[in-house]
């Protein structure tokens, strides 16, 4: 997940998601389905978006992963825009491209509850909360997912212009 703004500045940083984007192969990457393909491809499991659960719609988390031990599902918060959702579900697409999930427990009803089974309030927030380890991953899914978006949004922007370039033909 993502709360605020990260500094994404640094060489090594776009070097890790540079060559983390070119070995799964998303270079080229034309929509959102390219790359849950892709995610689901890397760690040979099912992908999953579901819309968060109303409960966990306050505060400033957008989205989560839930690595279970047969598939990953990515929530999604609903009705922040088209924009923030695409930008979210790659945001958690990123963590688990680089792995920084671990795998969990048992389903259960409560997303943070099958999340971390077990555990009382106080320790889901110290898991939620930040520490420089954690910070370093958010600035890797981050930039992951603003590199992806401008990958997609260019490759849509040809085929607009693809699309045009007909029109011209068929107009002579
Ligand atoms: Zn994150």
């Amino acid at each position: 997940m993502m709360t605020e703004p990260m500094d994404t500045g640094d060489a090594a940083l776009h070097e890790r998601v540079d060559a983390l984007i070119a070995a799964v192969g998303l270079t080229d990457a034309a929509s959102i389905t390219d790359v849950l393909t892709a995610v689901s491809h890397e760690r040979g499991r099912a992908l999953e978006l579901e819309p968060m659960p109303e409960e966990m719609e306050s505060g400033d988390v957008f989205g989560l992963c839930l690595p279970y031990e047969d598939r990953d599902v990515i929530l999604f918060r609903t009705g922040a825009g088209s924009e923030h959702e695409l930008h979210s579900t790659l945001h958690e697409c990123g963590h688990l491209l680089f792995g920084h999930v671990a795998e969990t427990g048992q389903p259960a009803t409560n997303p943070l509850s099958r999340l971390l089974p077990d555990l009382d309030a106080d320790l889901i927030a110290k898991v939620l909360a930040r520490s420089a380890y954690e910070n370093e991953q958010e600035r890797e899914a981050e930039l992951f997912a603003m590199k992806v978006r401008a990958v997609i949004a260019a490759a849509q922007r040809r085929r607009g212009d693809a699309i045009l370039r007909r029109f011209d033909d068929a107009l002579g």
